[in-house]
């Protein structure tokens, strides 16, 4: 049965950033419980992934399974246009409450991506509201990450999200260096002046800036100064330019705070979220803007903002949204992100002696072992699940972002298995991996 299934999957699906045919193993889940994964055949990983950011809760909880069984019970779908729902006005609620108090407006989206893009369509739509239709371009800095869809794929990293291989199409866009210091520390003159520059320059044609406040993601797995983002708010307002935070990844509690923003006490005009928003269970994101943007967006022409995805507010994500955020704030989540960084500090710490790793770092429930070369998929992977653990590296970057609730006994487990396969991993590899 599994041999068909995998036999099947390897000819026809494509799996994210794969090719048909490649010959890399995908491992067929039954279910999961908690932190853990079962497979077809009984084995139990422990989940160093939370499935993408997602999972804060764990696997299969029986107050997020109840939240979609009782909306399943009243509607799945209905329309967004012209008709509303108490699922969705209660998220908004919610957000707008737990948000910094300027950001009052919602919109709801289908997946982080899609975020972005109504993100960036708002910043635009609010200039030509105000008679500036000049300024339709986005800075961003390297390493950044916001989706895959053309808008948002423009403002991402251009080397990793290979701007070379979409240039016809790709809108041009301005980018300066990642902030380089990291965080905890105040920020640096060599960090803000290529932003300075860029604005004093070209502020006239650029509509926003977008980053990924504190950790950028997928684009690297790095953690910057959060003082960055006071600079960065001053420079935006002085330059006449909208600033748009991503914390698709780094909401609902995963950097220490509920969002990464606060690190800073910065608000933006525009946030996206996703990811953990659900608890993992569906897809759905929301862009949060101020008054002033959609007033403006409102009064301006067409006097309407031209985004509307055929699932927006999906009652049964938004049921599973409210269900997760009451959950997490009634959860003791500062404590238990405050022990998982411990743990990871604690348990990640002895990689920092193989020879082949660059850097060991860890913020709140992230934790990421760098290395001085890209990671062999073929040979970790399935050393990673022989040794009981379920850890997807990109590139370079070993990491980790468990559920929130992930218990000390497990961790511990988790970043030993790391360990240990990272260093039966380098000890194979050609001229590294002895002790130093
Ligand atoms: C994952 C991610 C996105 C894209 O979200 P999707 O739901 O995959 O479309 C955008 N921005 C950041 C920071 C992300 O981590």
């Amino acid at each position: 049965m599994t041999d068909k299934l995998l036999a099947f999957d390897a000819e026809h699906i494509w799996h994210p950033y794969s090719a048909i045919g490649s010959g890399l193993p995908v491992f067929p889940v039954v279910s999961a419980q908690g932190v853990r994964l079962r497979l077809a055949d009984g084995r139990e990983l422990i989940d160093g992934m939370a499935s993408w950011w997602c999972v804060i809760h764990g696997y299969n909880h029986p107050r997020l399974n109840q939240a979609i069984t009782d909306q399943l019970g009243h509607m799945a779908h209905i329309m967004f246009g012209g008709l509303t729902h108490a699922p969705a006005v209660g998220l908004a609620e919610r957000l707008i409450r737990l948000t910094p108090e300027p950001l009052q407006k919602v919109f709801f989206a289908d997946s982080g991506s899609v975020s972005v893009e109504a993100a960036l369509k708002m910043a635009i739509q609010y200039w030509h509201s105000r008679g500036q239709g000049q300024k339709q371009r986005f800075l961003s800095v390297r390493n950044g990450y916001h989706g895959d869809t053309f808008g948002a794929m423009s403002v991402c990293d251009p080397i990793n999200g290979m701007h070379s291989l979409f240039n016809g199409v790709l809108p041009r866009q301005f980018f300066v260096p990642a902030p380089q210091r990291p965080f905890g520390q105040v920020c640096n003159e060599a960090d803000l002046a290529p932003l300075a520059e860029i604005l004093q320059r070209h502020g006239h044609e650029i509509a926003a800036v977008i980053i990924e406040p504190v950790v950028q993601g997928a684009g690297g797995m790095r953690f910057y100064s959060a003082d960055y983002l006071v600079h960065l708010r001053r420079l935006c307002d002085r330059h006449q330019v909208l600033l748009i935070f991503d914390e698709i990844a780094t909401g609902f509690g995963r950097t220490g705070r509920l969002f990464a923003l606060e690190h800073a006490a910065v608000c933006p005009d525009i946030l996206c979220l996703g990811k953990a928003l659900t608890g993992g269970y569906l897809t759905l994101a929301a862009v949060l803007t101020s008054t002033e943007v959609s007033q403006v967006i409102g009064q301006g022409e067409p006097g309407l903002f031209m985004h509307g995805p055929t699932f927006m507010a999906n009652p049964l994500a938004c049921a599973l949204a409210n269900a997760s955020i009451d959950l997490l704030l009634e959860s003791p989540w500062q404590q238990r992100v405050a022990c998982i960084e411990q743990g990871l500090q604690q348990g990640l710490a002895p990689c920092c002696q193989l020879a082949g790793v660059r850097e060991v770092r860890v913020l709140g429930a992230i934790g990421v072992v760098e290395l001085e070369q890209p990671v062999d998929m073929r040979r970790i992977q399935p050393a990673l699940v022989e040794a009981g653990v379920w850890v997807r590296p990109f590139g370079r970057l070993v990491y980790l972002m468990p559920p929130l609730i992930m218990q000390e006994t497990d961790l511990t487990f988790l970043t030993q298995a790391v360990c240990q396969v990272l260093e039966d991993y380098l000890n194979a590899e050609p001229g590294q991996g002895y002790r130093r």
